[in-house]
């Protein structure tokens, strides 16, 4: 796995815990085949973490998982956060990591948008705040849920928004 300097922002199923596969809540919908509460573990799921339904997820209703990208957090929480244990070794665990998944997966979000942004003809000032913010992003040190909790998602949120809503000019030059 990459340093946490630069995550890898592509899911690495066989690094994670199968996270997605327990701690989300479904509701039997259009695209879940079942209801499931958070931090039940699916029933397709086998012992060895894998999806006992891959193949024919679409065709049994489960498109939602497919649809489903964690963007590389799920590989991060469970090695770099928990250290490689799970919820399997420790049920406890379940809405720890639950918890720890949905802020990291909202940061790789962005830095997914960020990195998006790195192609663009950025001006000297441009790339100075997507530097900033990639490094509030995906800083040096390692994630702890400690951090990941004490990360103001919401702001960095508005200021990512804000930075990309800048970029606009670079589109609409293009038209
Ligand atoms: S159906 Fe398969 S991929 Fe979807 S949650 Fe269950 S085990 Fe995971």
């Amino acid at each position: 796995m990459n340093t946490p300097r630069y995550p890898d922002l592509t899911a690495d199923c066989s690094s994670c815990a199968a996270l997605c596969c327990v701690v989300f809540a479904f509701d039997r919908s259009e695209s879940f085949g079942i209801d499931k509460a958070a931090g039940e573990v699916c029933p397709n799921l086998d012992s060895c973490g894998r999806c006992g339904i891959f193949n024919d997820r679409s065709e049994l209703g489960f498109s939602g998982c497919i649809a489903y990208d964690c963007h590389g957090a799920g590989q991060r929480v469970t090695q770099e956060v928990f250290h490689g244990t799970s919820w399997r070794d420790n049920p406890g665990l379940t809405t720890r990591m639950g918890e720890a998944l949905s802020v990291l997966r909202q940061i790789h979000e962005k830095l997914l948008l960020l990195t998006a942004a790195e192609t663009l003809p950025l001006d000297h000032g441009e790339r100075q705040t997507l530097s900033e913010l990639q490094l509030h992003l995906a800083p040096d040190e390692s994630w702890t849920e400690e951090r990941l909790k004490k990360f103001p998602l919401a702001d960095t949120s508005r200021q990512v928004s804000l930075f990309l809503t800048g970029l606009r000019r670079h589109f609409t030059a293009q038209d």
